[in-house]
């Protein structure tokens, strides 16, 4: 196998010389304000090393990363009774559409599109004090990550509130047809938090290493999901994890990858790796463009897409 450590360094040295790197998310000021010559990259192996680049430890906005540990909670929470509130989907649209919910009765296409994940933090309320909500998700990705130092930045979480318009009526319209059940502030007051979760690539590939050990944490050999679950998340992060970029970033890396409009992308290369890319230029679906382009090299020097015999 040739050297991972080189790869990884190679690729970022590629993604920081690239002309044109996309458009920085501007909705809010905490994100307008970084600079999009950040580039950073984790690759954490099923031994556990960890091959990094870049600013590989600096904590950024994961924002609709978030997504699949609140998904992944909310099915410990309920199990499969969860498949009657949210779909599963590619939606084709936007992540923040508000189309399909009409003619679909209020039921969002997937738990990746941000109806959906406003249904999966209701979900979790069902479950979890909204007080307690945010906390116990902080404890579930520290514990995952194995890292206390873990946060929730309150500029950011203060800036989606302030701006959340969108969600606010992705969630009033939902409540509509009763697929919200809690008071809608309280909803989007988590999901406004899981969302200003601030991880560093290192971080995320860590917190993401269950999903490449069939639901196990390896640090502890706990089962955090079932091989069950486990795979069918990676099947939904492949088909519904870039929104309307999903067939896309499925097309050119072979990998289940979820990305956030903080410019991170988590994939999985089930078996192998958990790796994590932060690059926070924009391409014009709201995936990070040098991200995309990182995972597309790293997989043509390794063949660790999920279609190649490994
Ligand atoms: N906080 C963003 C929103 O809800 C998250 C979207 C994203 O990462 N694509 O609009």
């Amino acid at each position: 196998m040739a050297d991972l450590g080189a790869i990884v360094r190679d690729i970022a040295e590629e993604m920081r010389a690239l002309p044109d790197k996309g458009k920085v998310a501007d909705y809010i000021p905490a994100l307008a304000g970084i600079a999009p010559d950040r580039f950073g990259m984790a690759a954490v192996m099923a031994d556990g090393t960890c091959h990094k680049a870049g600013d590989a430890d600096v904590p950024f906005s994961i924002q609709s990363i978030s997504k699949v540990f609140a998904l992944t909670m909310a099915l410990g929470a309920v199990g499969d009774a969860l498949w009657q509130r949210v779909g599963r989907e590619p939606s084709g649209s936007a992540f923040n559409s508000i189309v399909q919910l009409e003619s679909e009765h209020g039921i969002p296409r997937n738990p990746f599109i941000n109806a959906g994940a406003i249904v999966v933090s209701d979900i979790l309320l069902g479950r979890y004090e909204p007080r307690e909500a945010i906390g116990e998700m902080l404890r579930f990705v520290r514990a995952l990550a194995g890292d206390d130092s873990i946060v929730v930045d309150e500029d950011v979480a203060r800036g989606e509130q302030e701006t959340g318009y969108r969600n606010m009526a992705l969630a009033n319209y939902m409540r509509a047809f009763g697929n919200i059940r809690h008071p809608v502030e309280k909803v989007l007051g988590l999901y406004f938090h899981q969302c200003a979760l601030a991880m560093s690539c290192r971080q995320l590939a860590l917190a993401g290493r269950y999903l490449m050990a069939r639901g196990q944490n390896p640090d502890t050999g706990r089962s955090v999901v079932s091989p069950q679950r486990a795979r069918r998340i990676n099947a939904l992060m492949l088909t519904c994890g870039h929104y309307d970029g999903s067939g896309e970033f499925a097309f050119r890396t072979g990998l289940p990858g979820k990305s956030g409009v903080g410019g991170g992308i988590l994939a999985i290369a089930p078996g192998v790796a958990s790796i994590a890319v932060w690059a926070p230029g924009l391409n014009e679906r709201g995936n990070s463009l040098a991200g995309t382009l990182a995972l597309e090299r790293l997989v043509q020097a390794t063949g660790w897409s999920v279609f190649e015999p490994g």
